[in-house]
């Protein structure tokens, strides 16, 4: 039902909540296998994905270095930094488990577990058609994994920064409190970033605008938003220029 995709390379952005159900933290094994249901047809039609995850459902830093000083805020940010493994560990093997070849990169070595993140060894992975999972952020606290995947974007060429939430798009307001709240079909980095709209954040935004780097706001829970998005039909929220 979906017509040929129009990109040839996209990085999808996975917060830490699409792991978990909505207000829970944690991972859950039936969200895990949704996103990678989602994330599998996106490779299946010849795409190249590379997926930056976050950690919310687990460890943000600035949330645990709040109020105390137990743990200092660097700290804090490389616990962050280490959930992130958690989610893509399971996320590769979910992948993995639908037949989708995957690959789990990190930016803090974990040579057990991940490969060290390497810009020509990620692209090669991307031309033989493996999913790259691209796990602690920059490698540097005090960022985000929106800002990993501002950058990462930028560094492996991909067309479109997809990032990937719970409603349809940018709203005015947020829709699951206010029936009134309309959303964007487009956006431009600067319209973002005055009238603070929750895209990304303000770093990644910058970069994003610095980098000429679209990204797609979208609803990834619903079935077949993913294969529409990558058919180039219009849904979600546009920010470029
Ligand atoms: N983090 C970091 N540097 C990075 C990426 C992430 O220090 O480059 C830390 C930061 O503390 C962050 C946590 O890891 O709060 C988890 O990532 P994030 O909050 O971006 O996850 P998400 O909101 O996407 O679930």
């Amino acid at each position: 039902p979906y017509g040929p995709s129009v990109f040839r390379r996209v990085l999808l952005k996975l917060s830490g909540e699409s792991f978990c159900r909505p207000g829970e933290g944690g991972i859950s094994v039936d969200e895990v296998s949704r996103i990678a249901r989602q994330a599998s047809r996106v490779a299946s039609r010849g795409v190249e994905l590379a997926i930056v995850v976050g950690g919310g459902n687990i460890l943000r830093g600035a949330t645990l270095s709040r109020g105390s000083d137990v743990i200092k805020e660097a700290t804090a940010h490389y616990m962050g930094m280490t959930a992130t493994v958690i989610n893509g560990l399971a996320l590769q093997d979910a992948l993995e488990g639908l037949g989708c070849e995957t690959r789990l990169l990190t930016t803090i070595r974990m040579d057990e577990i991940a490969e060290p993140f390497i810009r020509r060894r990620a692209l090669s992975h991307l031309s033989r058609g493996r999913v790259v999972v691209l796990a602690t952020g920059t490698g540097s606290p005090f960022v985000t994994t929106d800002t990993a995947a501002a950058l990462r974007g930028k560094e492996l060429g991909v067309e479109v920064l997809m990032k990937a939430t719970r409603v349809d798009g940018v709203y005015s307001a947020d829709p699951e409190k206010n029936p009134h709240a309309v959303r964007y079909d487009n956006l431009t980095y600067e319209q973002v970033m005055r009238d603070d709209l929750k895209v990304m954040d303000m770093t990644a935004i910058g970069m994003c605008l610095d980098n000429n780097l679209p990204i797609l706001v979208f609803n990834f829970k619903k079935e077949g938003n993913i294969e529409r998005a990558i058919a180039g039909e219009p849904i979600g929220t546009w920010v470029n220029n």
